[in-house]
């Protein structure tokens, strides 16, 4: 539905998840495949063993193949399913620590590693308007929709080239990559722009505040979302619906 996470087997996943990724079948003939590939490395395995105790090997190798892979085979197929099931839970776990249940957008955490990883840009940060009264008015339940729609909002106005992320609340953050403070005034002044809701009373809008701080390349991730917090009080003080720039 909106932005895709873009941690799922980083380079900074844990060895061992690489690992299994590594080891899973995932088309059709990487079952045969693995079936074949691990009988024969059992079976070597097996014929070395016999070769070291006994001095010799009772079979010619390729009999000798042929026996340990058809005895091996229930276990590595058994092994093959195991790993399957252990990736696939693996590759959930990670979606779910990376995902803002509410939205799909990416969670903080997950935000804030795809832009260490994304290098230079702009740094947006949103805080909804006056969204309080619309729990208050409304219902939680209108109160979450909205903060569907605003996530799908954003997702469209940054496009895929960008990250977009749920900090917490209505707190939103939209990455910029490569960009410059001085491109970002349309983007900018979209998001603060907000949504017209349709489940309320017609021309209802939501709008958005929003602060703007540039991230130079290597710079300090969480120093450029302090920046753009700080730009983000002075457009709430200023009015509110707009964006501002870090000083
Ligand atoms: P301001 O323009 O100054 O930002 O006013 P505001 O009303 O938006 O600010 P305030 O921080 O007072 O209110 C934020 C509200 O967001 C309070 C909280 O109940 C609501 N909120 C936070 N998370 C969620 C959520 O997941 N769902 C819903 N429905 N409401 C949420
Ligand atoms: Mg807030
Ligand atoms: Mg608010």
């Amino acid at each position: 539905m909106v932005q895709t996470y873009t941690t799922i087997m980083s380079s900074s996943e844990p060895l061992m998840n690489r690992f299994v990724a590594f080891l899973t079948p995932r088309r059709w003939w990487d079952w045969p495949f693995g079936l074949v590939f691990w009988g024969l490395v059992a079976s070597t395995i097996a014929y070395v063993v016999e070769f070291i105790f006994d001095g010799q090997a009772d079979d010619p190798f390729l009999i000798h193949v042929a026996m340990t892979s058809l005895i091996a085979a229930p276990l590595i197929l058994f092994g093959l399913v195991l790993f399957r099931h252990v990736d696939t839970l693996q590759r959930e776990l990670t979606r779910m620590a990376s995902t803002d249940p509410l939205t799909g957008l990416m969670n903080r955490r997950a935000f804030l590693a795809s832009v260490s990883d994304a290098g230079s840009g702009v740094m947006l940060m949103l805080d909804l308007d006056h969204f309080k009264a619309i729990n208050d008015g409304h219902g939680h339940a209108i109160g979450d929709e909205v903060l569907c729609q605003i996530a799908n909002h954003m997702c469209d106005v940054a496009g895929p080239d960008h990250l977009v992320g749920r900090l917490g609340g209505e707190e939103f953050a939209v990455f910029l990559v490569g960009q410059d403070a001085k491109d970002v005034g349309q983007i900018g002044g979209r998001l603060a722009g907000g949504i017209e809701f349709e489940g309320l009373e017609a021309g209802f809008r939501v709008t958005a505040s929003v602060g703007a701080a540039h991230l130079g390349p290597g710079g300090d991730v969480m120093a450029a979302l302090r920046e753009a917090d700080q730009a983000l009080y002075r457009a709430k003080r200023d009015g509110r619906a707009r964006l501002a720039f870090a000083a």
